[in-house]
This record gives structure tokens, sequence and C-alpha cells, in this order.
């Protein structure tokens, strides 16, 4: 009588399916920062190959678009884009028009040619450019003066000695491109993120994800909890790359007018559909302040957004009802 029971048994295992879990990957150093993967997978294999899959899009992304490879795509654009129009993928392209448009949103506060000046920061060597350095630089800040030819797929710059920096928007773009693999291999539950920008599909175990905002000095204390579900989100904070020298703090978000670090607040957290949008948007509040920030983050209708302001006050949008209200 014993036997049939071990055969049930051992038929049951057999046939069951692999079995579903939650997997989690944690990797350092694409693009410089901390890349997270998490994500639901009905099957083990299939989950690592998915997160491997995300993991080479990120490194794709990076050797194309960092400004650190000297063979990037983007450092050939630095090279030679002032002297004739160069021709550049449709990816590039695309991001390079994104990003413009993020200028013209921002009334310039977000500008990929902020690196004309920014090029000479170095926040962990704790080198900043000198006033001279700055002002001889300025002129090439303009994002007006890159030249996108959607016909010929080429970008021309309008004046020499300028640069471009995709730090404040390709994080982003690398995530969205995660999100896009893992929705393809039919995964509806994940998280990815690069340093400060994450986006999420679906809720976590039927509950949304929560998200904790930082505070800007005191690295454990969450200032607030956003819940999400299918949403991206960018936070942009003083505190990521920074040094202080006789009482300054220089920091890694640079005002394009003044070719300084930005300090109107301490940190800014957008919430929108992707993460190229939030990134995209995170760098306004720094530049502008926060009220002209709100009154813009408040006109696009997908966008949400807290901020920190220097006197540690927390600021949100319309959409999102504080928390000392959300009880009552
Ligand atoms: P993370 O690197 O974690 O994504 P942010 O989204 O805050 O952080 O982006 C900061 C980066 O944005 C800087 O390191 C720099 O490359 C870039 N950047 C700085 N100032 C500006 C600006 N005014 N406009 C566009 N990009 C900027
Ligand atoms: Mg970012």
């Amino acid at each position: 009588m014993k036997y049939p029971l071990l055969i049930a048994l051992a038929l049951f295992v057999l046939v069951q399916p692999a079995r579903a879990e939650w997997m989690e990957r944690v990797e350092d150093g694409i693009m410089g920062t901390r890349i997270t993967v998490e994500l639901w997978a009905t099957d083990k294999a299939q989950g690592n190959a998915a997160i491997e899959a995300v993991l080479a899009e990120m490194r794709r992304v990076d050797e194309a678009m960092s400004t650190y490879k000297p063979t990037s795509e983007l450092s050939i654009v630095n090279a030679r884009a002032a002297q004739e129009p160069i021709k550049i993928s449709p990816e590039l392209f695309d991001l390079l028009s994104t990003a413009l448009d993020y200028s013209r949103i921002t009334d310039g506060a977000f500008d990929i040619t902020y690196a004309s000046v920014g090029y000479m920061y170095d926040f962990r060597k704790h080198v900043h450019p000198d006033e001279k350095q700055i002002a001889a630089a300025l002129p090439g800040i303009n994002y007006r003066h890159v030249e996108l030819d959607k016909k010929n797929s080429t970008v021309h710059f309008a004046r020499a000695g300028m640069r471009i920096d995709l730090g404040g928007i390709g994080k982003g773009h690398a995530v969205d491109r995660g999100i896009a693999i893992l929705q393809a291999r039919g995964i509806d539950h994940a998280l990815v993120t690069a340093g400060g920008d994450s986006r999420i599909i679906g809720d976590r175990f039927g509950q949304p994800w929560v998200v904790g905002i930082r505070h800007p000095d005191r690295k454990d204390e969450v200032i607030a909890r956003i819940p999400l579900e299918d949403a991206a989100l960018s936070t942009s904070g003083d505190y990521e790359r920074y040094f202080e020298e006789n009482g300054v703090r220089y920091h890694h978000i640079i005002d394009p007018k003044t070719g300084h670090s930005a300090s109107k607040v301490r940190s800014a957290t957008i919430i929108g559909p992707t993460a190229t949008r939030t990134d995209g948007l995170s760098k306004t509040a720094f530049v502008l302040g926060p009220e002209k920030a709100i009154e813009i983050y408040n006109r696009l209708e997908d966008i949400d957004a807290v901020l920190v302001t220097p006197e540690g006050k927390v600021l949100y949008t319309k959409g999102l009802t504080p928390p000392d209200t959300a009880d009552k």
C-alpha cells in the first residue's frame, strides 16, 4: 500500500511546474552607479535570463552614451560636432531630441550643454573651475546650439568649445530600456533602478511598491513614503555627489545660467509615467527654485513631485496629498 502513495508523490514532484519566485540582483559599476533589478519570475532560469538581458542593455547604453569612454558615440559627437554634422544612431538622435524638449519645458533649467562648464568639475577629486574658467566656457551652455537634422540623423554644434553630457537623462533612458525588455518577456511585476532613477511594473504581492524619499542630510531617515504601481520615480539630491570648500557646497547639478552648482532645493523627487521623463525633470527645481518648478510640474498632467527646500520644508505638487492631511 505504501508504493502507490510514493508513486503519487513522485509524480506530483515531476509534474509540478518550476516554482515562481521573487528575484533580486544588485550590480555596481554600470553607468558609474548601482543597478537594481527585482522581478517576479514564474521560472528561475527565465528570471535570471531576463535580469542578464536588462544588465546587458544597461552596459550597451553606457558604452554608447558615457562621456567617460573616449570611444562612445557621445564622445565622438563631443570631439567632432562643432566642425561638422555627425551622423548618429536613431536611439541617440531620439534621446537628444527628448533632452531638448525638456530644455524647452523647463525654461532651460535642464540643459545637456551644461557640460561645456560641467566637464571642469570633478566631485570625486574635489576639483572645480575658477570664475575665469567659468566665464570663458559659459557661452557654450545653450541647448539652442545643439542642431539636430532629423532627415539625415545628424547633430551639429553651432559653436566651438561646446560639450553635451547625458548624465541627467541617460539613466532614466536606460531604466526605460530595461523595463521594455522585461515587458517583452512577459514579466509583469518588476522594479528597475539605476542610481536615482527607477521604474516599476505592476504591484508587489498585491500591494503597491513603497518608495522612500530620504532626508538630505540623514541617510537613513525617510521623510516621505510614496506608494507606486506602474510608474517611474527619479530623485535628485545635492548629497549624491558633492564636496565642500570654504563653506561652499559643490555638487553635481549645474545652473546653466551661472555654471555654478544649483542649490535652490536640497532634493527633488519626480513621479511620472517613464523614467526618461522623471529624470529629465528632476534637475529643474534645483535651478529654478521650488515655486517656479512646482508651477511647471503642476502644468504637466502626468507629473507629481516632492521637493525638500534648503530650510528643510517638504513641498508637494497638487496631485499628492501630504501625509499629515492624508490621515484625517
Ligand atoms: P543620477 O546621476 O543619480 O541620475 P541626477 O538625475 O540628479 O542623478 O542627474 C545628475 C546629473 O545630471 C549630473 O551628474 C550631470 O551629469 C547632469 N546635470 C547636471 N546639471 C544639469 C543640468 N542643468 N541639465 C541637465 N543635466 C545636468
Ligand atoms: Mg537621474
